[in-house]
């Protein structure tokens, strides 16, 4: 099924394009549709077809996420939202989750902490309200503040304004912290 000599085939005429790789290769680069960037086929979902190849999407993983986080924010999402959040917990899924012996560990873990650590609680809300902007729309992620980079996180420059964010890259972010003097997992 795989082309030899050339590592891919375009077959162009209809929307499920597949592409093609010879001899098991998924050293593969290709064009994102939609930001337009190089990437590593690893930055792609794939799945197995029906012939038993693996196709790999048109998007980057990046750009399915923006999309879905669009789609979350129509009333059509929210709505299929809705309703797989009704049937997951018709299913019991949330409170098996909330079961499980490593999760309880956990929210007592973070929970004792936040209590000992009225920082930390400030902290963890102000996160938790910047992220619930981002969901919301009210905040838009931007490239990183100081180099440009397109992969930014959320830098809180003061956790008493919990909407006032710096857009920093990971590295970026990482170097702040280290010259501020804060510890490096804080965000
Ligand atoms: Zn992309
Ligand atoms: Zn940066």
């Amino acid at each position: 099924m795989s082309a030899k000599g050339t590592n891919h085939r375009w077959t162009a005429w209809s929307r499920c394009v597949i592409l093609w790789v010879g001899g098991g290769t998924v050293d593969e680069t290709r064009i994102c549709t939609q930001c337009k960037h190089i990437k590593h086929l690893s930055k792609f979902r794939s799945r197995i077809s029906t012939s038993g190849n693996r196709c790999w999407r048109w998007k980057c993983r990046d750009c399915e996420r923006i999309t879905i986080r669009q789609y979350n924010l129509t009333e059509v999402g929210r709505a299929a939202n809705r309703r797989c959040k009704a049937k997951r917990t018709a299913e019991g899924y949330f409170r098996a989750y909330r079961s499980r012996p490593d999760v309880i560990a956990r929210v007592r873990y973070n929970g004792a902490r936040r209590r000992a650590d009225p920082l930390a609680k400030m902290k963890a809300k102000a996160r938790s309200l910047a992220d619930w902007a981002v969901t919301r729309g009210e905040l838009q992620q931007q490239a990183c503040a100081s180099c440009g980079a397109p992969q930014s996180e959320k830098h809180h420059p003061d956790y008493h304004e919990p909407l006032l964010i710096v857009w920093l890259c990971h590295p970026c972010h990482m170097k702040l912290n280290r010259i501020i003097g804060k510890m490096p997992e804080e965000e």
